[in-house]
């Protein structure tokens, strides 16, 4: 499809008149934040123009639609990502440039909207991404959080959350649509009775009225006026105010009930790969799971007249349990509003919903207390106890007369309904994230279910956004690899394999470190600005930025620098290749072993910036406020990419793509995509140490794992952890942390992750690197071969995969 062609003079003009018809002011006194809304009602503009054209399609051609639900969408900013889709991003440039306005200044006004925690919320984003530019006619369903994740500060070392408020500069990309406004119930009462005929009543009482308002942001593909579309929903009260409770004198109860039912939508709950057992969490999961549902089938409707052929024409795809209230949700719907019998809404509920696992982590598998749906949502209850006891009884054609294995596997049980248990029977398909975790999940996590559901399990690997992470956030690059293979890789990753006849292009490889160089300056000079910190530009960028959780082992990392401290300080004048070790995390707010160890990175961090002796050569940088804008700055700029994870706990991953992508070089273990990428850039390319899962797991499971033996035996762990029980001179004790690691606490073994198990292999494969980036050109080469294999962790490709495997819906996209 041909696109609109976009000229600087063209968008001067808009931008111009934007600027006066919004703000009443010419050009030369518009200020920087008026200049960006005015690009991005211009962009708007034309977004919108296309979503209308796109939904006109969807409507005429009633092909089968994906809905994408997730609590979490990090979509980073957008009007960058618009232009460069939309193919204007040089005239825009260029036009503002003749305005007086820097282009990186203007994108620096957008606020990034932080409707995520990390990697699910991302995934989510770089899957919209994907949809748009492949053709798969898609839709992503979430809430419109007025306060994201919080906004991260660190004061005397230690985070501080503070709230983000985002909707002042992303308002604009967001296009309500009012009158299609839904209602969800809440809490109350149901009784239910048969008529006359025969037919279901249902009845609700005292219910909270919540109204769900769709706030849409069109999301465009590269190449094509396809549009995805990402609908949130925005909780408001029907009642203005409750005039009766008012005027009755009760001022405040009027306004509490208000502002109840607008809480909904208040704010994202910042706990990642954790359960959040709040019945605010659970009120948010139906609000979204509710006004979703009502809305494809309300449009259904008016098209066909019944809900019969549904299955046919949509998918529900749901990203982690949280939305799986979908399932007793459209059987509400087909049951009660509709006519249809149990076994009609069960035959279409199954075949309409498809489930993605994000994590075997048993503190993040969700369960809710039967008390707790059974107030919110009464009428689910009930739905979801049918489903389980037809469930149980299919259980006991498989294992008959084993009472133990089916209340293991049952949906309900211990006064808890298992999210998980519910998704696996309501689903036709069961997909893990990266082959490593799909076997997982096959062999560990869901084996009994597997046994019977063989056919519904599938794997696809997770993919990322090539176009945002390569080609806009590394604009140097992209212009780099485009004078060797050409533009065809920015639809067609796989083309990149074309840069593997390169690799001993002594003057690519030049090209390639200088570029790299220029990035590192770029970060150094953000690192110089926002910490003060003064770093090395010969030393290696050593990167880890992720959330903070203890399985992904942020603490191996520490240990590591603790002792190559240790290293230079004995003997300050040996040949260290410098490096300067980057992090960047945030902690959900009531983790407290992960707080600390973000106070621990800190005062590692002062007290070698203040001892001159190893300064020059070792550096820690704690970079505040990790997100996406700022990943945008750090992936380019990396040298060694840290993913480190106990093996098999790592669902996939997807920071570890974004950094091979760009040329960084992975250390790390063989989890999740790791193992994907190793063999991808082959063995020779990329650093893998430590346990594999079989061995990690066998050594959990038999209870012999002994950190404190390791702790006596090896002299350089011993110091590390010394050190720590003394402090790092800042008057800060971290005797807590180093007791978890030698003798357990909060319920769990000693170093539950087992970084001193993995310490010596880790030191060893560290050792590897700096010995590797002495030389150069072989360093240069072998990020050139990342590089290279980089385009099957492209999200077209895994789109693609959904599309054919799962979804069976067309797609524009070639393997
Ligand atoms: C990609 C990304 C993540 C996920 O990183 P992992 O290393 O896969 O955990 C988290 N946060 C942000 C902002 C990201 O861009």
């Amino acid at each position: 499809m041909p696109k609109t062609q976009y000229t600087k003079t063209a968008l001067k003009e808009a931008i111009a008149g934007k600027l006066q018809r919004h703000f009443a002011c010419e050009v030369e006194d518009a200020t920087k934040d008026q200049v960006y809304e005015a690009c991005a009602l211009v962009v708007r503009d034309a977004l919108t123009e296309h979503m209308i054209e796109t939904q006109n399609e969807v409507e005429r051609d009633g092909e089968r639609q994906v809905h994408y639900l997730c609590m979490e969408f990090l979509v980073g900013r957008s009007l960058r990502n618009n232009a460069y889709n939309l193919g204007m991003l040089d005239a825009l440039t260029a036009a503002l440039k003749d305005m007086g306005f820097e282009m990186a200044d203007i994108f620096e006004e957008e606020a990034d909207p932080g409707l995520g925690n990390g990697g699910l919320g991302r995934l989510a984003a770089c899957y919209m991404d994907g949809m748009a530019t492949d053709g798969v006619r898609g839709t992503g369903y979430s809430i419109r959080y007025e306060h994201g994740i919080f906004k991260q500060k660190i004061v005397e070392g230690q985070q501080v959350e503070l709230p983000d408020s985002w909707l002042s500069t992303g308002e604009v990309w967001q296009i309500p649509a009012m009158d299609e406004t839904r209602e969800v119930k809440i809490g109350g009462t149901v009784d239910t009775y048969f008529d006359d005929n025969g037919k279901l009543v249902v009845n609700y009482h005292d219910y909270t009225p919540v109204l769900a308002v769709p706030y849409d942001m069109p999301i465009s593909g590269y190449g094509t006026n396809n549009i995805a579309r990402l609908r949130l929903w925005k909780a408001q009260s029907p009642i203005a105010l409750d005039m009766k409770l008012f005027s009755s004198g009760e001022y405040l109860k009027a306004l509490e009930k208000h502002a109840l039912a607008e809480t909904i939508s208040m704010v994202l709950y910042p706990e990642d790969n954790h359960r959040e057992g709040q019945s605010l969490r659970l009120k948010q999961q139906y609000f979204l799971v509710s006004a979703t549902l009502q809305d494809i089938c309300a449009k259904h409707k008016a098209k066909y007249g019944t809900l019969e052929n549904f299955a046919h024409k949509h998918v529900l795809h749901i990203n982690d349990t949280h939305p799986t209230l979908v399932i007793p949700e459209l059987m509400r719907i087909l049951m009660d509003e509709n006519d249809m019998s149990w076994e009609q809404a069960w035959n279409i509920t199954s075949q309409s919903v498809a489930y993605t696992n994000h994590t075997v982590m048993p503190e993040a598998l969700e369960c809710w207390p039967v008390s707790l749906v059974q107030e919110l949502m009464p009428r689910i209850m009930q739905i979801i106890y049918e489903i389980n006891e037809r469930f149980c009884k299919e259980l006991w054609n498989y294992f008959p007369n084993d009472f133990q294995k089916i209340s293991k596997l049952a949906i309900v049980a211990d006064d808890t309904v298992r999210m998980a248990h519910l998704a696996i029977a309501g689903s036709f398909s069961i997909n893990g994230v990266s082959a490593l975790h799909s076997e997982i999940l096959k062999e560990r996590v869901f084996t009994d279910f597997y046994k019977i559901y063989s056919s519904k399990f599938c794997n696809v690997t997770n993919g990322i956004a090539h176009r945002r992470w390569l080609c806009e956030a590394n604009p140097e690059l992209a212009e780099l690899i485009e004078s060797k293979i050409g533009t065809g890789y920015r639809t067609h990753p796989s083309e990149l394999q074309v840069l593997n006849n390169y690799a001993d292009d002594k003057e690519l490889l030049d090209k390639l470190g200088e570029i790299k160089r220029h990035n590192k300056q770029r970060l150094a000079d953000y690192i110089k600005e926002h910490n003060g910190i003064e770093v090395n530009m010969d030393s290696i960028f050593d990167v880890q930025v992720k959330r903070l959780h203890e399985y992904k082992r942020q603490m191996l990392n520490i240990l590591h620098i603790i002792s190559l401290y240790h290293k230079l300080k004995d003997n300050p004048d040996m040949d260290f290749v410098p490096r300067t070790f980057i992090f960047g995390s945030k902690a959900a707010p009531g983790y407290a072993v992960a707080k600390k160890t973000i106070q621990l990175i800190n005062s590692i961090s002062k007290m070698i910036d203040n001892d001159p002796a190893v300064r020059d050569k070792l550096k820690v940088v704690f970079l505040e406020d990790y997100k996406v804008s700022l990943a945008e700055i750090i992936m380019p700029a990396a040298e060694v990419s840290e993913q480190i994870s106990i093996a098999g706990k790592e669902a996939s991953g997807t920071g570890n793509m974004k950094f091979m992508m760009n040329g960084a070089l992975t250390i790390g273990t063989m989890d999740g995509a790791n193992v994907e990428i190793c063999e991808a850039v082959g063995k020779e390319n990329i650093f893998i140490f430590g346990m594999e899962t079989p061995e990690a797991e066998a050594l959990a499971a038999s209870g012999s794992y002994e950190p404190m033996v390791i702790y006596q035996n090896d002299p350089v762990i011993r110091r590390v952890l010394d050190q720590m029980i003394h402090g790092f001179g800042d008057g800060v004790d971290y005797t807590d942390i180093a007791n978890l690691l030698l003798h357990g606490g909060n319920g769990g073994p000693a170093d539950r992750y087992m970084s001193l198990k993995d310490f010596a292999s880790y030191a060893e494969a560290q050792e590897r690197v700096s010995q590797t980036y002495r030389d150069q050109d072989q360093w240069n080469r072998m990020a050139l071969i990342n590089i290279a294999n980089s385009g099957r962790f492209a999200a077209d490709r895994s789109i693609a995969e959904y599309a054919q495997n799962i979804w069976r819906v067309k797609t524009n996209f070639a393997f």
